[in-house]
């Protein structure tokens, strides 16, 4: 079976690169050393994929149109669903703004004040007593469960904050909406917070490398740009932008890299 496909968009034309500066294997320990060294590929689950571009790059001596498939063999095949995995690792490093509960499901208690003490019902005089040092009395505030969420939007870094409320307290959660949407509508796009690895350690045309690994033809990098290195951390000056280890990757060409 010919399991070959043309790509969407038109392919970009692979770009003719000058050779490696250094020995392969010199490089690859370069570059594995750098991997490792930067703590957001741990957390993010970034780093096999970029270890896998180090060794495409470097010792597997191919030309520069194959260092995507070549990155892809090395990946390999999910075991459960026999897919290649470089396409959803590639997705999962999209540079991006992860607003809280965009990936996780929003828990959180009515923040509405309190004006009479919360009193457990049917309550032992210990439960009662235990009560005095719950929350809801020390902080004064509903702490019913919260379903409707309103969204603060920070004005330096455009990052969400979520205030929740119960239905009981909706007349609140209003007033609270109303009270930040100047501030909201003057926010900046949100900083990103997840991805944009790759760009930090490679360089190639990632916008043509992301829409491909996310079938997004339209996707734009954020404003605030591609590379998690450009990307201000609030309170830190952002790290220097390491120019050198930075080297071409041609966007992925008319055969698609899933299938090597
Ligand atoms: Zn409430």
């Amino acid at each position: 079976m010919n399991t070959t496909r043309h790509l969407e968009p038109a392919p970009a034309a692979p770009t003719t690169l000058p050779g490696p500066q250094r020995p392969p294997a010199e490089a690859l320990a370069m570059y594995t050393q750098k991997i490792y060294a930067d703590p957001r590929t741990e957390r993010s689950g970034a780093r096999e994929l970029l270890l896998a571009f180090a060794y495409a790059l470097t010792v597997a001596d191919v030309p520069a149109s194959a260092i995507i498939k070549t990155a892809s063999k090395a990946l390999g095949r999910h075991p459960k669903t026999g897919r290649w995995r470089i396409k959803p690792l590639i997705a999962a490093d999209l540079p991006r703004y992860a607003a809280p509960g965009s990936e996780t499901y929003i828990t959180g208690r009515c923040k509405a004040p309190r004006h009479r003490p919360y009193v457990p019902r049917d309550a032992s005089a210990q439960q009662r007593h235990r009560a005095q040092s719950d929350d809801r009395n020390t902080e004064r505030v509903c702490g019913t469960s919260a379903t409707l969420h309103v969204t603060e939007r920070d004005p330096a870094t455009g990052w969400h904050t979520l205030h929740s409320y119960c239905t009981r307290h909706r007349a609140e959660a209003q007033r609270v909406e109303h009270q930040l949407a100047q501030q909201n509508a003057a926010a900046p796009e949100p900083v990103p917070n997840r991805g944009g690895l790759l760009p930090a350690h490679f360089k190639a045309d990632w916008q043509q490398v992301y829409r491909w690994a996310t079938a997004s033809p339209r996707w734009t990098p954020p404003s605030w740009g591609i590379s998690a290195d450009e990307w201000p951390t609030p309170g830190q000056t952002p790290p220097p932008i390491a120019r050198q280890r930075l080297r071409l990757i041609p966007a992925p060409t008319s055969v698609d890299p899933d299938t090597p």
